[in-house]
């Protein structure tokens, strides 16, 4: 039997419309040209596939091509975020994020710590959420930043974003927000939104590996030092031949994620809904994380029992027990621990995400290789 796909929250394929629009920009008889060299059509040609990519990232967040810095990815874009503001920041020497985070932001937030910076860890509620007076009772005056994610990676559950920065701008600081596991899945209105910093990433939205943005507004940009130098590329903060075929990628994956995003989210919610009912209602089930503040595309289920064959289920499901980036150090997944459970129920827990291509089939087929792996 071959493995069903469940863990689009790790990484998701690149959709066949997106490879075309890659392809065009890759071979000889393409637009190859370095989007750096204005004279001539080559590179003029490959500008402007970059500037539309931009528009069409710009379009999906709600904000302006102008406010967008092209990166690598989400990892780097967090970094770029926390470090650029760190490295100018003149007085204000306290961070704020929670135990919740990707480890781009955690181990970022660490090495400041390192750096002489003062980091206030908020712990989520009992039901895994970081409340917006959480993060309003932990800001000072000296406070530079606050960092939390839009979409959990681990338990799919939302933060209030929103409200959040309100209290956040009240206070004079900045709000930076990871949304690489939103787009596509939440709407973004970075207009509408007291966010000045915000990270994406094309591959947890059908676009390719390697490739990612930071929006940096307004209050923001004056505030920023890059951290990789180089020719001063991307209005100086940072630098780097930009990769347009990958470029044209995230571009052409976030026009998609657009137009199919109210379709597809209803059809995900069926299949959601199906899923975690049908896993529930097995015996020591529960899931991780609140049930209500969530997107359908992720779940995290701890299976209370003793003799529950994780190994066995992987035979037949790819899913995550963990983030994938933890999975290298098979330590206990830090949001599970974050979350009140003990490492042995961190141990018996399972993500279980859905994307574009998870079938009604491939649902069945997941509850009942689960309920085979339970002792019958
Ligand atoms: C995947 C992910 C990242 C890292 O993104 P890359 O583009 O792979 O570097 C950061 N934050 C969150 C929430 C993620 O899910």
């Amino acid at each position: 039997m071959t493995e069903r796909y469940f863990d689009y929250a790790a990484t998701t394929p690149i959709d066949d419309a997106v490879i075309q629009d890659m392809l065009a920009h890759m071979g000889r008889e393409s637009t190859f040209g370095n989007p750096a060299s204005a004279s001539h059509s080559f590179g003029q040609g490959a500008r402007r596939a970059v500037e539309k990519a931009r528009r069409q990232v710009a379009e999906l967040v709600g904000t302006s091509a102008d406010n967008l810095v092209w990166t690598s990815g989400a990892t780097e874009s967090n970094n770029l975020a926390l470090k650029g503001l760190a490295a100018a920041a003149q007085g204000r020497r306290h961070i704020v994020t929670s135990s919740l985070e990707h480890k781009a932001v955690l181990d970022t937030a660490r090495q400041l710590e390192r750096d002489g910076f003062e980091v206030t860890w908020l712990q989520p509620d009992a039901e895994g959420l970081i409340q917006p007076e959480a993060v309003a009772a932990a800001l000072r005056d000296d406070t530079l930043v606050v960092s939390l994610m839009r979409v959990n990676n681990e338990l799919g559950t939302l933060t209030d974003i929103a409200a959040i920065g309100e209290r956040v701008r009240q206070r004079g600081a900045l709000f930076h927000v990871d949304a690489a596991q939103a787009t596509g899945k939440v709407a973004i209105d970075l207009a509408g939104l007291a966010v000045d910093l915000m990270s994406f990433s094309a591959h947890k939205s059908y676009g390719p590996k390697g490739i990612g943005a930071l929006y940096v507004g307004e209050r923001a940009r004056p505030l920023m030092q890059a951290q990789i130098h180089g020719g001063g590329h991307e209005q100086g903060l940072r630098s780097g031949t930009l990769a347009t075929h990958q470029i044209v990628g995230m571009g052409s994956a976030f026009a998609l994620a657009g137009e199919l995003m109210g379709e597809e989210n209803q059809r995900i919610a069926g299949l959601g809904a199906q899923l975690r009912e049908g896993l529930l209602s097995l015996p020591g089930v529960r899931l991780n994380g609140c049930a209500r503040q969530r997107v359908p595309h992720t779940l995290n289920l701890c299976i209370d029992h003793p003799f529950f064959n994780v190994q066995g289920l992987g035979r037949s499901l790819a899913f995550s027990s963990t983030s994938a980036c933890n999975s290298a150090s098979r330590a206990p997944s830090h949001v599970l621990l974050a979350l009140g459970l003990d490492a042995t129920q961190a141990y018996s827990s399972i993500r279980l995400s859905l994307g574009r291509y998870t079938t009604l089939a491939d649902v069945e087929a997941a509850i009942e290789a689960v309920r085979q792996c339970l002792p019958q």
